[in-house]
């Protein structure tokens, strides 16, 4: 797979301006850079590219932003592990991407050069979870952990599987939209393992990164009995806007994947140019509600600074002596 991974090759692609190359190699040097070939194919997409592509923005950091935006570090108590709720835990196996996204929350940590996890600090995550025996669910997570080959996600799966109390594995991924070509039958295998539920969370924020392609990569996940659920992230200039919003939670649905989280952007550093408000996402949501099939309908969630947890943000539709319809009108109802 070529990537494209510095703004001088991005320059050298007419994907941005070569007047612009000086400024965007400061943003490089300080958050990492990549474009998969399928991402630069859909970068006359505005939506898509502004996912991806620098901007000298990123520079600016207000004052509310921190490299640790959701307080992943308060939880974790051996390298690679979060564990922030009692029955399920974070393991990050890797810190590389794929792509490199300009608003992730883990843009201080993730990069080309950030190490996977060394054999010694894998197998005190794995001792950690096996002496845990409230870890229902292992979400692995970096990073991208597809990213990985075929190989060491086999192994992994068969240290999980070796764990009696985890019957859940999920992966958070981006790869199945940026890279389908890497969800080979032999990625697919090495996913499953005897005894335990798999599933698949596909991180994607604009319908456009739905091609075919990735349907197809979705499909081989789903057609081999991996469940999928989707992430997004609501992004200003990319899905705030009802319409689109709305044709990304039913390729979801149409790619058989449940929409399952709609993360309002984390405060990481360099990144409110991307940010959009609450009262955005809540009227955003209130859109998709009075429009499309329950089944499009994914949870509006804050991750509450500091680590304590993702927090349903509404909109609401009950009050005192209330309810609201999908299109805002109320209701009389005894509560
Ligand atoms: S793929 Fe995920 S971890 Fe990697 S840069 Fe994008 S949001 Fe961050």
């Amino acid at each position: 797979m070529t990537a494209f991974r510095s703004p001088a090759a991005l320059v050298a692609a007419g994907l941005i301006p070569p007047e612009s190359l000086a400024a965007l190699e400061r943003v490089a040097a300080q958050y990492a850079v990549a474009l998969t070939p399928a991402m630069v194919a859909l970068a006359a997409e505005p939506g898509v590219a502004r996912q991806f592509l620098p901007d000298v923005r990123e520079l600016d950091v207000s004052v509310e932003e921190t490299a640790d935006p959701i307080g992943d570090d308060a939880h974790s108590p051996v390298e690679g592990i979060v564990h922030r709720y009692p029955d399920r835990v974070l393991l990050k196996i890797t810190l590389t991407c794929a792509v490199y996204c300009r608003f992730c929350f883990r843009r201080e940590m993730v990069g080309p050069q950030a190490r996977s996890l060394s054999p010694a600090a894998l197998d005190a995550a794995l001792a950690y979870i096996a002496d845990r025996p409230e870890i229902w669910e292992v979400i692995i997570t970096g990073g991208d952990p597809f990213v990985l080959s075929p190989r060491r996600l086999r192994a992994l799966m068969d240290r999980l599987a070796a764990i009696d109390h985890v019957k859940v594995i999920r992966f958070h991924t981006r790869v199945p939209a940026v890279s389908p070509e890497l969800i080979t039958p032999a990625l697919v295998a090495a996913l499953q393992a005897p005894g335990k539920a798999t599933w698949v969370a596909l991180h994607a924020n604009h319908p456009e990164e739905l091609t075919p392609a990735a349907r197809a990569a979705c499909a081989r996940l789903i057609d081999a009995g991996l469940p999928m659920v989707s992430q997004t992230v609501l992004l200003r200039g990319v899905n705030d806007d009802p319409a689109v919003l709305g044709a990304l939670m039913r390729a979801f649905v149409e790619t058989r994947i449940k929409p399952y989280y709609l993360h309002h952007g984390d405060l990481a550093p360099g990144t409110s140019h991307l940010r959009t408000t609450l009262a955005d996402g809540r009227s955003l949501m209130a859109a998709l509600r009075g429009d499309l099939s329950g089944l499009c309908q994914p949870t509006y969630v804050l991750d509450i600074p500091g680590g304590h947890g993702k927090a349903p943000v509404g909109p609401n539709y009950l009050g005192e002596g209330w309810v609201a319809d999908p299109g805002g009108g109320r209701h009389a109802y005894p509560t």
